[in-house]
């Protein structure tokens, strides 16, 4: 963060300034006593825990101004010179600062949501565009109501874009993140099952996650993924450009002739006005194509070549637990894709699966999805049934977890149940023989990847 002065945040952040020397510069600003340095400010937010209860810690970490909101539970002995401001509430304070701090760049915001494919789609657009200019990303997946004003703090001058990443949970989560942003570029990547359970159809989500297009800048424009029905209901909410990108049919930008190589996947990249040229993505699935698409665009705008657009593309790094593949020493071949998981990227991982590793025997390791509604019995069938439609190109099927029973019993070959990860453990260190090759992938909460540590400790 650029240096700022206390009174200065103070204003930001529409708070009180109790104490401290109005002159004091600051250079950051967190919410994490861990986080801290000396010249910090600390914002006491209520967490799992309430931020003022580490107010002392704070000042021992470094930190020489706080914003607080209980003047009650400030320790009565502060260093001297410490500075105090006073709001009502201190989370919306951090995000009024962000947002006050982020008007005074004058550089193109990238914001992308979407129900998955956020940080895929960010962490290309932004490799892409990192090879030509520097640039500040989302880190890993900080993307909510703390992540996306964390991440607006962390801008400085040499910075000459912003690709963000904005999630949600709830209606209302991305019109307040977006106010933050003020976005010239804005992608909507995917409309799928994440989140049903609250919202109860998928036009609501879709909903949700268009409160980005009216705080993007009419000037600028807008990527939304022409495969998803349900994103082409909302091109009305953004009045400029609206963008198509697709792996199915021909949009303003779309994909053809994806063909699966060892270490990858090429594809042509073709254009509404006739341009094409051709790229390799070092990633694999017609789900990744897809979400390297908007990087073409964003980066065309952005005045690369062709070819350094080809280049980086070839040199492209996702954040772990996106298909990451893991060598086992028993010679098996791991594939984690266990960050997360809801029926759309269940199947795309599948499908993708049973392209790769044309060589070896394949075990599908799949848990539950959570948050699916009173529809997730018959969403993990479906799996089941999709995964069945491609047994030829599996050997076994392990389901693990209580709704995984209804994917499982649903599936056509070879195939175990287990309850726990626990009971899967030996089964698992059994098949790990250097012929194999095993997805692992389910929600988060699963935290399945605990799994491949355990078989690798047994096999
Ligand atoms: P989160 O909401 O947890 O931040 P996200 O939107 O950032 O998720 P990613 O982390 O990019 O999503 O991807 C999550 C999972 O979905 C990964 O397993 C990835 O392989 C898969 N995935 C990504 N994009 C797509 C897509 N377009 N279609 C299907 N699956 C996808
Ligand atoms: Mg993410």
């Amino acid at each position: 963060m650029n240096p700022i002065k206390l009174e200065q945040l103070a204003v930001m952040a529409e708070g009180l300034l109790l104490a401290g020397d109005p002159e004091l510069a600051l250079t950051s600003v967190h919410f994490d006593t861990r986080q801290l340095e000396k010249g910090a400010l600390f914002v006491a937010v209520q967490g799992v825990r309430d931020g003022h209860d580490f107010l002392q810690q704070a000042v021992e970490n470094g930190a020489c101004a706080a914003i607080v909101s209980n003047q009650e539970k400030i320790p009565d002995v502060l260093p001297t010179g410490f500075g105090l401001i006073l709001v009502n509430d201190t989370l919306r304070a951090y995000q009024k600062l962000a947002g006050y701090y982020r008007k005074s760049f004058a550089i193109p915001m990238i914001a992308i949501t979407g129900s998955i494919g956020k940080t895929t789609t960010k962490d290309i657009v932004s490799h892409v565009l990192a090879c030509k200019l520097p640039i500040y990303k989302t880190y890993k997946n900080l993307n909510n109501h703390l992540g996306v004003p964390y991440s607006l703090l962390q801008l400085e001058d040499r910075h000459q874009a912003a690709v963000l990443e904005l999630g949600m949970n709830h209606a209302g989560e991305i019109d307040l993140l977006a106010s933050l942003v003020k976005p010239q570029i804005s992608v909507i990547t995917y409309i799928g099952e994440s989140h049903l359970e609250h919202f109860g159809s998928r036009e609501k989500i879709a909903l949700a996650k268009a409160e980005l297009l009216p705080h993007t800048d009419p000037e600028g424009f807008v990527l939304l993924n022409g495969d998803n029905e349900y994103l082409k209901k909302i091109t009305h909410l953004y009045p400029g450009q609206v963008l198509t990108y697709s792996v199915r049919e021909p949009a303003d930008i779309w994909a053809e002739k994806i063909t699966a190589e060892e270490n990858g996947t090429r594809f042509d990249i073709c254009f509404r006005n006739g341009d094409r040229f051709s790229a390799f993505l070092p990633l694999f699935g017609n789900h990744n194509v897809l979400n390297a698409l908007p990087a073409v665009v964003i980066a065309r705008h952005f005045g690369l070549s062709a070819s350094e657009i080809t280049h980086a593309l070839a040199t492209v790094q996702l954040s772990a637990m996106r298909f990451e593949r893991r060598d086992s020493s028993t010679g098996a071949v791991y594939i984690n894709d266990a960050y997360n998981a809801s029926p759309t990227s269940m199947e795309a991982a599948i499908s993708t699966f049973a392209d790769v590793l044309p060589e070896r025997s394949k075990v599908l390791v799949l848990a539950d999805m959570f948050e699916l509604g009173p529809d997730s019995l018959e969403m993990h069938a479906q799996v089941g049934r999709f995964a069945s439609k491609l047994r030829d190109h599996f050997q076994q099927l392990i389901a693990i977890g209580d709704h995984a029973r209804a994917l499982y019993d649903a599936y056509e070959g070879e195939k175990y149940f287990f309850s726990t990860k626990e009971e899967a453990v030996d089964t698992l260190a059994a098949l790990c023989t250097p012929d194999r090759a095993f997805l692992f992938k389910a929600s988060r909460g699963m935290e399945l990847w605990t799994l491949i540590d355990d078989i690798e400790k047994r096999a």
